[in-house]
């Protein structure tokens, strides 16, 4: 049997970090949503934050009151790990690494019905890889790519792996289209689509950098001003996470057999050494101390 959408009632998003936050904002509109984090601390804060995104909206007139009770109805958060068992979906958004996202999805698929379709956020990974680790019908396995915030950006990549089915990437398309999103689909190649373009964008910037040609925020305007860019990629990566796009470039790197076109950057590994990992630190190629 497979999931269709129209009985697909609850939500799990695993990781509530800065996507799985924004991904649960956007389900929590159409469907009863479990936002699950190892760590409580996260959980507590992860509350708190999103109560206060949504009444900023609300008062901006971004949202309405109608939905922003509808959300907030919904969500429900949670560190407990068995509260994801009567998911029908599941969207995972816990950190980009694989040994974590393969104990998580085999936990998953030991808690979760085996009809319940299983997907990943993940940027840089291989889906392909990620379902070899559900053994119970890996046909439900797909990725769900969303962006940066999730909750505003309206692209998700749906990653059709080597053993996704045609009715599972059906059905979250379409589910894709209930919670406002526009899908676009791709196959399992590394980095997808926007990510591998974004890769050579990110490295030239960085090289630029590092050669001492510009300084980060000449180059951000550059891309703004001559590019149409909304932000540079400075300012881009400050807001990803500089560990997040490392770690993404690291692998997209060594998945594409160490082109030298997706080379990292000795600027972001220093930068994640030193913790200044952008604006969730406070601190990346700009300072946000004062933005709190
Ligand atoms: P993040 O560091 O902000 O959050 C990750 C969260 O996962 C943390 O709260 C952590 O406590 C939690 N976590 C760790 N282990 C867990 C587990 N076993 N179960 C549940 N939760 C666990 O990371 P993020 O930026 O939200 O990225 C999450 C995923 O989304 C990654 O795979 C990343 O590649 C992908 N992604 C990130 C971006 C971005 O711009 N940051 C964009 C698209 C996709």
């Amino acid at each position: 049997m497979y999931m269709k959408t129209e009985n697909i009632k609850t939500v799990g998003v695993a990781g509530s970090g800065t996507m799985g936050r924004g991904i649960a904002i956007c389900t929590a509109g159409n469907y009863r949503t479990i936002l699950f984090d190892i760590n409580d601390e996260v959980i507590e804060k992860s509350k708190i934050s999103i109560d206060k995104q949504l009444a900023k909206s609300v008062e901006k007139k971004k949202l309405t009151d109608e939905k922003f009770r509808t959300i907030s109805e919904n969500l429900v958060y949670t560190s407990e790990f068995n509260d994801l068992k009567n998911c029908d979906l599941i969207i995972e958004a816990a950190l980009e690494d694989i040994e974590l996202k393969k104990d998580l999805f085999s936990r998953l698929d030991a808690l979760c019905s085996p009809d319940a379709i299983l997907t990943t956020n993940t940027s840089s990974l291989s889906v392909t890889t990620i379902s070899t680790f559900v053994k119970q019908n890996p046909e439900r396995v797909a990725g769900m790519h969303f962006f940066n915030p999730a909750n505003i950006m309206k692209l998700v990549e749906i990653v059709k792996g080597n053993f996704t089915s045609d009715e599972t990437i059906k059905t979250l398309k379409e589910i894709s289209e209930l919670i406002g999103k526009t899908p676009v689909t791709a196959k399992d190649t590394p980095a997808f689509i926007v990510n591998r373009i974004a890769r050579p964008f990110y490295g030239e910037a960085l090289k630029i950098l590092s050669d001492g040609t510009a300084e980060a925020k000449d180059i951000d305007k550059v891309m703004k001003e001559c590019g149409g860019f909304a932000m540079g990629p400075f300012e881009l990566m400050d807001l990803i996470g500089i560990d997040i796009n490392f770690s993404v470039t690291k692998s997209v790197y060594e998945a594409f057999f160490n082109d030298p076109k997706y080379r990292p950057s000795f600027v972001q590994k220093k930068m994640v050494d030193a913790g200044l990992l952008g604006r969730k630190t406070g601190k990346g190629f700009y300072d946000y101390a004062g933005n709190k």
